[in-house]
């Protein structure tokens, strides 16, 4: 480390005691918030030859308040069933950092939804928003509210009621929640007609992933497992690979997975597996993706489901298993620490060649080092899923300018900014000594822009 910046032992230990600093007070102010620490720590680690190299960033307390949230804010669901029993579900909503623009993050509607998890997807989000060149913050939010079996009524009278406690807090120009697990176009779409009668406007930007008929943008729907594959694409050509006649196992069927599917199998790859929170499915002739767009999209019904009309495809039930089937290519697109070290010795084991995040968090860390360890090209979540929030970007964009781009106009800038990030996030593993890190070269470069940006605008 240090190596190739000629940087001076002296200044790599002022660094890392500044990093181990930051890390215990973090540790100290939001105990047992794991998931949160686990992602802190991660970049913060891999941030050491920055600080050493640019001292600013520590006189100037970058660490800390990159660290900290502006402002996190939790509030009450109180909602009626369908027999008319009330039920009070936790709302939250971190506003994490507003250096580079807006705050700028998803809603996610899940069980497991806590403090730590929204801190960790809002402070990965500030890295991920700087990377995709946009001018965002980064802020993430949700609620514990379990969205399983329940009706469409509920689902709506829960999402007006988090909507009418939001939406005190957003704004276009001040945040602007989309969708994340749990959260699609049909909570958007409810949030959007409570907001709007709340605020007593139409204000379009309030919201990104909104329908086609009122101001949503083509693309956002797929952008996230399209922007994934792109980003694929680039990491496999620079190793003289492609897609082409590759097995693909891809984790989930929710938003990510089924685009990610999509375009993995348009360059020619056979998708081998995909999941639910239930069980996976197996097929090496290969996944019929129609189908699996039917059942999730359209019915909302279980994967198992696919082997009705797929006779010849395996169910099996739990999810991780998925990891332990031969393939060449992994994408996992489900959630946070799917694949531990285990799973990603299996892979290993099978001889995989790329594994490339379209989930937040999906890898923990001692899978991914077992990934470089091993010469597995890794492409990090908050590169490779960029893609998501980059469209919103473009969604704001459209909805400020009062026009509407084409399906092509959207996927072409796409491809760019997906492309841009690779390229980006492969300097940068160069610049500071880690060639084949894309996971080191995604915080650095990241970090770089934000970092820039809260020296220039100061403290106070
Ligand atoms: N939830 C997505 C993400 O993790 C998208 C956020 C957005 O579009 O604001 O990046």
């Amino acid at each position: 480390m240090g190596v190739a910046l000629g940087l001076k032992k002296d200044e790599l230990k002022n660094a890392k005691e500044y990093v181990n600093e930051v890390l215990a007070l973090v540790k100290k102010k939001n105990p047992g918030e794991t998931e949160f620490h686990q992602a802190v720590e991660e970049v913060l680690h891999s941030l050491i030859p920055i600080i050493a190299k640019h001292p600013v960033y520590m006189d100037n307390g970058i660490l800390e308040r990159l660290t900290e949230p502006e402002r996190l804010i939790t509030f009450s669901v109180p909602w009626v069933d369908d027999n008319g029993k009330t039920h009070v579900n936790r709302g939250f909503r971190v506003q994490f950092n507003s250096a580079l623009g807006p705050y700028k993050g998803g809603l996610r509607f899940h069980p497991s939804v806590n403090a730590s998890i929204v801190k960790f997807l809002g402070f990965e989000q500030i890295l991920k928003n700087s990377l995709t060149g946009q001018p965002l913050g980064a802020g993430k939010g949700g609620s514990d509210f379990d969205p399983k079996g329940k009706s469409d009524g509920e689902i709506m009278r829960f999402t007006q009621s988090f909507a009418t406690e939001l939406n005190k807090h957003i704004g276009p120009d001040i945040d602007i929640p989309a969708g994340d697990t749990g959260v699609g176009a049909r909570e958007i779409g409810f949030m959007f007609g409570q907001m709007k009668r709340l605020r007593g406007a139409y204000e379009a930007g309030i919201l990104t992933g909104k329908g086609l008929e009122y101001g949503g943008s083509l693309v956002r729907k797929e952008a996230t497992g399209y922007g994934t594959v792109y980003f694929l694409n680039e990491m496999l050509k620079d190793a003289g690979l492609s897609l082409n006649g590759k097995r693909v196992t891809v984790s989930g069927s929710g938003n990510v997975s089924i685009y990610a599917m999509e375009k993995a199998a348009e360059s020619g790859a056979t998708i081998v597996a995909c999941s639910d929170s239930d069980g996976y499915i197996y097929d090496p002739s290969g996944i019929e993706i129609a189908t699996v767009k039917r059942i999730k999209e359209e019915e909302g019904k279980r994967i198992s489901e696919y082997l009705k009309t797929h006779p010849g495809a395996e169910y099996h039930s739990g999810c991780s298993g998925i990891w332990s089937l031969p393939c060449d290519i992994a994408l996992p697109c489900a959630t946070q620490n799917e694949i531990d070290e285990n799973d990603a010795q299996m892979l290993v084991k099978n001889h995989v060649l790329a594994v490339a995040e379209g989930a937040n968090m999906p890898s923990t860390k001692a899978a991914k080092d077992l990934f470089v360890k091993n010469n597995v090209l890794f492409a990090p979540a908050k590169a490779a899923n960029a893609g998501g929030v980059a469209v919103s970007s473009l969604e704001m964009a459209q909805n400020s300018m009062r026009l509407r781009w084409t399906f092509e106009e959207v996927d072409q800038h796409l491809q760019k900014i997906m492309k841009n990030i690779y390229q980006e996030t492969k300097k940068a593993s160069e610049e500071y000594g880690y060639p084949g890190d894309l996971s080191v070269g995604a915080n650095l470069a990241g970090f770089k822009r934000v970092a820039d940006a809260l020296v220039s605008q100061g403290v106070v």
